[in-house]
């Protein structure tokens, strides 16, 4: 039976004090946690309605305890949990985290202003706007991305936004500020390459430009978009009649992490007059180390440029860094100004409100955990961490490519292995499902020219060298096993 007065506690708001015991118990509960994670298997075993039949099917009428609360995340929340802090999470991409970017957003929730005009709290716009400008310098972009000239940058939710955002802006670029009066002509058209994230689709469906509208150009061999065929695609349309506007490259591609070759499609933009987004989203990170920012190489020939620090460097979710270097165009697409957010520093011009450069008014005060978490590492903890990354991915290619078993679907420089079982599909699929239900790791699968393939992503936070190594034996059990035993 619960303790009668302790179940009572929290009717009134928690007091200060109370506040200051829980937290501790919060935090304490977090650094356990992240102390043991490894110790999870990574991948949730729960089956679907598992998690909600154990909820009550009704609010509580009365506050319960803060201790109640906790343990039932220990009993209810922990098994449906997939640990993407654990170091053996090879799946998708990395979602990091890290001690200062936590601290950060207990600091961020505790002043939890809105930061949606420069005026409704300026320490939230100005320093966003530096840790923007100190991000350009970071992983070497042109300095039209900093704030200092007509450019700049803001903090977005997602990638998912940042590239609709792009869209937008490139949209009423194109149409010369009519887009948001007349709509849209139904004769705009966008580019990306075929292996592209699947948000510039979703990008073409909310604004209105229509899936018949965006050209997915074909891949070379390594999954790079071919300069040539977009060429061809962006002449024939305009020979149709119609407006090429928006072209999103990418450096680095979800399913493979293909860098497509930015300074020939540069050259093609600036020839049609369109608009060009890099989708740098994981990738961009690796900028960071100078041996690394070849991945750059032309985005000085871009219009905007966007990667998540909230994937591979340490900044927990979510902080999507975006930059253009034409702030008018994005601001113009999403600016209006209602009576009620008026303003004196609004109206002088000479502060950022950075609801104008986003779908959202509100926002949170997301600036914070990356001057945290820059500040605690510093750059060359940063650096060292990402070169400790791609060189265990790289080992790992290794021992792939030195394998009877497996075989590379592409030749990858970064932090991203792609590869299959060499006597097929069906083995490879298998052999995935056996190591991630074994508990002991998680990896996840694309496809590539029609092909099963599995995808290593090493890039968590805590992954040293003992777990790469210990996937591999995984992998290479579970092939054993399965070429002695088939379909079991
Ligand atoms: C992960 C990813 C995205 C989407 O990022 P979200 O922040 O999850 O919306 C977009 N593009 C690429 C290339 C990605 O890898």
């Amino acid at each position: 039976m619960p303790d009668k007065t302790e179940e009572h506690a929290g009717i009134t708001p928690m007091d200060l004090e109370e506040f200051r015991n829980n937290a501790h118990k919060a935090i304490d509960w977090v650094v356990d946690y992240l102390g043991n994670v490894e110790s999870y298997p990574v991948l949730s075993r729960v089956s679907p309605g598992e998690i909600r039949s154990q909820l009550p099917a009704h609010p509580p009428v009365t506050g319960e305890s803060f201790d109640s609360i906790l343990k039932d995340i220990d009993e209810i929340i922990m098994p449906g949990i997939t640990h993407w802090q654990s170091p053996d999470f090879f799946a998708y991409f990395p979602c990091n985290s890290s001690p200062p970017g936590i601290l950060a957003d207990i600091l961020a929730s505790g002043l939890n202003v809105q930061g949606m005009l420069w005026a409704t709290s300026p320490a939230c716009t100005e320093l966003e706007t530096h840790m923007m400008d100190w991000l350009v310098e970071m992983i070497g972009l042109p300095d039209k991305f900093t704030s200092h000239g007509s450019g700049g940058g803001v903090i977005q939710h997602s990638g998912s936004d940042a590239n609709l955002c792009a869209l937008l802006a490139a949209r009423e670029k194109k149409t010369t500020g009519q887009s948001n009066q007349n709509g849209c002509t139904g004769k705009l058209v966008a580019y990306t390459s075929a292996h592209a994230h699947s948000s510039i689709e979703k990008a073409c469906m909310i604004a209105g430009i229509g899936r018949d509208n965006l050209r997915l150009i074909e891949v070379d061999d390594q999954f790079a978009m071919c300069p040539e065929v977009l060429d061809l695609q962006i002449r024939q349309d305009l020979d149709q009649g119609l407006f090429p506007f928006f072209i999103c490259a990418c450096i680095g591609t979800t399913s493979s992490l293909a860098i497509d070759p930015i300074e020939e499609i540069g050259k093609i933009a600036a020839k049609y007059g369109v608009w060009l987004h890099i989708d740098a989203a994981m990738a961009g990170t690796a900028a960071i180390c100078p041996e690394f920012r070849f991945i750059n190489a032309g985005v000085e020939c871009s219009d905007s440029y966007t990667f998540n620090p909230h994937k591979w460097m340490f900044t927990n979710f979510d902080c999507t860094a975006f930059f253009v270097a034409d702030r008018a165009a994005l601001i113009n697409a999403l600016s209006i100004l209602p009576e009620y957010l008026r303003n004196e520093a609004t109206e002088s011009g000479a502060v950022f409100d950075y609801r104008d450069w986003h779908i959202p008014m509100g926002r949170r005060f997301r600036a914070l955990k990356l001057w945290f978490v820059i500040r605690q590492f510093g750059i060359e903890e940063l650096q060292q961490r990402i070169r400790q990354h791609i060189a265990l991915a790289q080992e790992f290619k290794n021992w792939v490519s030195e394998s009877s078993e497996f075989e590379l679907a592409v030749n990858a420089p970064l932090n991203l292995i792609c590869f299959r079982h060499r006597d097929g599909d069906e083995i490879t699929e298998q052999i995935m499902q056996r190591v991630n239900n074994s508990g002991e790791m998680y990896i996840t699968h694309t496809r590539l020219q029609d092909r099963f393939i599995l995808r290593m992503s090493i890039g968590q936070s805590r992954t040293e060298r003992r777990h790469v190594k210990n996937a591999w034996q995984l992998l290479l059990k579970a092939s054993k096993e399965l070429a002695e035993n088939p379909g079991v």
